[in-house]
């Protein structure tokens, strides 16, 4: 008998219409109809089965930074909202993981609290190129670099030489080199001239984040690749324009990826002067147009994929003055719902190409084995939805350290019933139910 038997779910895979799915050693052993009983037996009739969410963005602050969100808050709320594996940033934690020991401190902190499994980004910073190798060898999924201000001194912006060198040693490596796009010459030049003029109104900050300053960086940084026969991730891709600019390189031949995150496809400009710093993020939130045109990028299939760049901060630093407030939306718990309400509901996204955006694509682009699909073999790591259950999401509900998020208030339509993390139910119903800890995921 196996262990577990998810009884006549609907599978969200490619083909495959309403089945069970037997669970054995915490992998999938077997699909298939009326397949006989295990030892537990879980009913998601009427119910989907999405393979668990993969997360490549996100930043839980492990080490040095837990008080603005941690590794057990963090993965808590993960897995409310179907998650089963993230790949942590190299900031913002402290020191930020640009070495093999800070790599080993990150893990030790992680494997200790965090309730799913996890992968680590490495930082591509002035001066650690030389490091990238250790870093490689340690089972870093990537290398993360700024082109503009990171907001944070301890991890300083690639400049251009450095982002080249960085992509020829990421290219030896076999590994990509990922990008926050923006440009610094325009976005530094545009806030001096806000200050010096004396303006700081939450338009302000958004004018001085225009664009084009994120289509010049994709354009120079998808240049660099090509000239480094390097792999590229575009972090966060605010606008349909920018993923135009990164889709024009991939036709060109560039090894690029685009990633962009819910709160774009979300939010616009008007819901930032409406809620103020909780929907501060860099690049910032943008005009309806902007994002009308990002979802029929994402409906053409021309997004690789969708992940939530959490990144936390405490109450304190979330209010007061918009300009100083930290840049950073906290949403890890809402990406599948955010999918679901404005993908699926609002627009007809197959639930297929969901489960391909936040699972499927995100193991494939960074050689994860076994996870991401619904196949014999695979880890069962799965979710478990009500595709139609209406909900308004309120503050209790978030179990992150800090329970702030733009989100709060907002309705969705579908609603996570239970997460599953290598056959472990480890949140169901609303409860955590973790017994085991996640382990550290590194690519093939
Ligand atoms: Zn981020």
């Amino acid at each position: 008998m196996v262990d577990t038997v998810v009884r006549g779910g609907t599978l969200v895979a490619e083909g495959l219409p309403q089945a069970d799915i037997a669970i054995e050693g915490g992998r999938i052993q077997a699909i298939g109809r009326d397949l006989p009983g295990g030892k537990e037996e879980i009913d998601a009739r009427g119910l989907h089965v999405f393979p668990g969410i993969i997360d490549v963005h996100l930043h839980f602050n492990e080490p040095g930074r837990t008080e603005w969100e941690g590794g057990e808050t963090g993965s808590r709320a993960f897995a409310a909202g179907g998650g089963t594996l993230y790949f942590d940033m190299p900031l913002n934690s402290t020191p930020c993981t640009v070495n093999a020991r800070e790599f080993d401190r990150k893990c030790a902190a992680l494997s200790a609290v965090s309730i799913t499994d996890f992968a680590l980004w490495g930082g591509l910073v002035p001066g650690n190129i030389p490091e990238m190798a250790e870093l490689a060898a340690r089972g870093v999924v990537g290398f993360k670099a700024f082109l503009c201000d990171s907001g944070l001194p301890e991890f300083p912006r690639a400049d251009d030489l450095t982002l080249l060198e960085g992509l020829r040693e990421a290219a030896r490596l076999g590994l990509l080199i990922a990008v926050h796009a923006e440009s610094e010459e325009l976005t530094q030049a545009l806030r001096r001239r806000m200050v010096e003029e004396d303006r700081s109104s939450i338009r302000d900050f958004l004018t001085s984040r225009p664009v084009v300053a994120e289509v010049e960086a994709i354009q120079r940084a998808t240049l660099f690749a090509g000239e480094a026969s390097a792999k590229l991730h575009i972090v966060h891709v605010s606008t349909g324009r920018g993923v135009v600019a990164a889709a024009e390189a991939r036709a060109r031949g560039v090894g690029v990826s685009i990633e962009t995150c819910p709160h774009y496809l979300f939010f616009t400009e008007e819901d930032v002067e409406r809620l103020g710093a909780v929907a501060k993020c860099a690049p910032p939130l943008r005009e309806k147009r902007e994002q009308d045109q990002l979802w029929v990028e994402l409906l053409k299939g021309t997004v690789d994929i969708v992940a939530s760049d959490h990144s936390p901060a405490p109450p304190e630093m979330k209010s007061g003055d918009f300009n100083q407030a930290w840049g950073g939306i906290a949403g890890v718990q809402s990406t599948l719902a955010v999918m679901l309400e404005r993908g699926h509901h609002a627009r007809g996204m197959p639930l297929e190409r969901i489960g391909s955006l936040l699972a499927a694509q995100p193991a494939c682009r960074f050689r994860i084995a076994n996870k991401g699909r619904l196949i014999p073999g695979a880890d069962a790591d799965l979710a478990i939805v009500d595709v139609s259950k209406s909900f308004e999401l309120h503050a209790d509900d978030l179990m992150q350290r800090h329970p702030m998020s733009p989100y709060i208030n907002a309705c969705f339509r579908g609603a996570v019933t239970r997460t599953i993390r290598r056959g472990e139910t480890i949140f169901m119903n609303g409860r955590i139910t973790a017994q085991s800890r996640g382990a550290l995921v590194r690519p093939i």
